[in-house]
């Protein structure tokens, strides 16, 4: 099993700050139900172990920081005590799923029909291929405002829909992705000259100084869901994961989480 996931998603990608492998779990436990989910909350690990998962798959990493503790005194300590009790054991493929080919980024540039898509910045320990982000071609120009609609069509409902920076007519054809937040990303994206960036989470500052430099408007912005963005990239991992066992001879079931892990209940906003 952590072959299969080392052959998809190689640790070797993952970026320097980043914790990704095993986080509970014994290496050598049987692993027959696998669930893949954006994020190790306790309603995802509820819903893993109903299903009778003995593996838990997240995008996002349970103990990311140092901890001194996993007491059942804490959301991050009852997370660890009821995967552990319920046997079921916790993984995470983060920034190594983000550069991966078949990742984050390059899931969303398919669904966005993007022809020729690099990364935006090449891994550190990869291929020309890997690396964060995803920058490529529409297959013709469309409209900023429709470009956003086939986008939000494609994603998980969330409160917090889809943001854009732009005008709704513009013409678009060379487009930026990076699942998750990418305010980090922007020389890449400048330097990639790209229309738009598609991305998620992106903050007051990184946004307006990014609009300000534009001499021209571009590129235009699409803010998703944190969540929403990567979510999109389950049901391909599940199948790659499913198939890859397959090939070894491993009979394993995959699903993927229902839970809606996006932070946000509801949005107020003027209407338009
Ligand atoms: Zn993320």
């Amino acid at each position: 099993m952590l072959l299969a996931v080392e052959e998809l998603w190689p640790e070797s990608l993952a970026e320097d700050w980043d914790r990704v492998g095993l986080v509970t779990g014994r290496p050598d436990a049987h692993v027959d139900r696998i669930m893949f989910a954006v994020d190790p909350t306790l309603e995802v690990i509820d819903e893993a172990l109903e299903w009778g998962a003995t593996l838990l798959i997240t995008h996002h990493p349970l103990l990311l920081k140092g901890v001194n503790s996993v007491a059942a005194t804490s959301g991050k300590g009852r997370a660890v005590h009821r995967l552990i009790e319920g046997g079921c054991a916790l993984l995470s493929v983060h920034t190594n799923g983000d550069s991966a080919v078949g990742g984050v980024s390059d899931v969303l540039a398919d669904a966005l029909e993007l022809t020729d898509a690099v990364p935006l910045t090449s891994a550190a320990h990869g291929l020309v291929e890997e690396g964060i982000g995803r920058v490529g071609m529409l297959p013709g120009v469309e409209k900023l405002g429709d470009l956003a609609a086939r986008i939000f069509l494609k994603l998980p409902a969330v409160a917090g829909g889809v943001r854009v920076a732009g005008d709704r007519e513009a013409l678009v054809r060379k487009v930026a992705v990076c699942g998750g937040a990418g305010d980090g990303l922007f020389d890449a994206v400048r330097a990639s000259d790209a229309d738009v960036y598609v991305t998620a989470d992106l903050r007051h500052h990184p946004a307006s100084e990014a609009r300000e430099a534009s001499s021209d408007g571009r590129p235009y912005l699409i803010d998703l869901s944190h969540f929403a963005s990567e979510w999109l990239w389950l049901p391909v991992a599940a199948r790659a994961l499913g198939n890859v066992l397959m090939d070894q001879g491993f009979a394993a079931e995959v699903l993927v989480s229902q839970t809606n892990t996006d932070p946000w209940d509801f949005i107020l906003t003027p209407g338009n």
